[in-house]
């Protein structure tokens, strides 16, 4: 089964819409030759019609950084998958762990988050990931399982493999710990055969997971190269263009 690599980079509260298309005409300058990785980057929603119409006709694609469930309605400072699809957009990260830390994000509102992009046609990708306590404790394989089963609670087989899943150990994100590739294998691995449970190994063969957490140039390479990881979703690396170019590059 080959899985076409996926690197998004999440640049979270970060780039005026000025900043990020200047950034998005560098980065697509230094990808234009990539044709194995799919390349993604996920700016701020105010930045997104602005940097969409600058990523036109390049090898980079643009995602946003959340998504309401409801289609309007009183949602004070949320945005609907409509109002998202107006921008162009074609990408959504989901659940990532400092929505869930800050923003009181659930699995229930995670899968609630994840029908509405799934109905508008943009591709998820779904952040999963333990924190240090629970890996320290043994308890990593009962949280993903928990968080996967809510995630994809009641989603089809044919949505199922349109979704993208983040495993980013949340220990691991910006803090310049990266899990080892052996480690970030064995999860990614376990991920996997939890999806194949819930539905298939033909489905969960199709889905790709992505690693999150301190990737860098230094580093793609060893875990991408990893049998069931199938990119990254990158947050700091991701801010530069040449450093993310060389994450990129150096990934293929
Ligand atoms: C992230 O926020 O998804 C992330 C992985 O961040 P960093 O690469 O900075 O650890």
């Amino acid at each position: 089964m080959s899985r076409k690599i996926v690197i998004a980079g999440n640049w979270k509260m970060n780039k005026t819409a000025a900043e990020g298309v200047e950034f998005v005409k560098e980065l697509a300058g230094l990808v234009s030759d990539v044709k194995d990785v799919e390349v993604v980057v996920c700016p701020t929603f105010t930045a997104l019609s602005q940097v969409v119409q600058a990523a036109a006709g390049t090898n980079v694609k643009i995602g946003a950084q959340n998504i309401h469930w409801a289609e309007n309605g009183a949602y004070t400072g949320e945005i609907s998958a409509e109002m998202l699809k107006e921008t162009g957009v074609e990408y959504v990260i989901i659940g990532h762990s400092e929505r869930r830390q800050y923003f009181g994000e659930t699995d229930e509102t995670v899968n609630q988050r994840l029908v509405a992009a799934l109905n508008a046609g943009l591709i998820p990708m779904v952040c999963i990931g333990e924190l240090l306590n629970e890996r320290e404790s043994g308890k990593t394989e009962d949280v993903l399982k928990t968080q996967i089963v809510g995630a994809f609670k009641d989603i089809s087989v044919d949505d199922m493999e349109k979704i993208i899943v983040a495993y980013e150990p949340v220990w691991a994100i910006g803090t310049g710990k990266t899990a080892t590739p052996e480690m970030a294998e064995e999860t990614h691995s376990f991920v996997r055969s939890v999806i194949a449970g819930l539905y298939s190994s033909d489905v969960a063969d199709k889905v790709r997971i992505q690693y999150g957490g301190s990737m860098k140039p230094g580093n793609s390479a060893e875990l991408i190269s990893q049998p069931d990881i199938d990119g990254g979703l990158v947050g700091g690396a991701s801010l530069q263009p040449d450093t993310f170019a060389e994450l990129i590059k150096n990934a293929i």
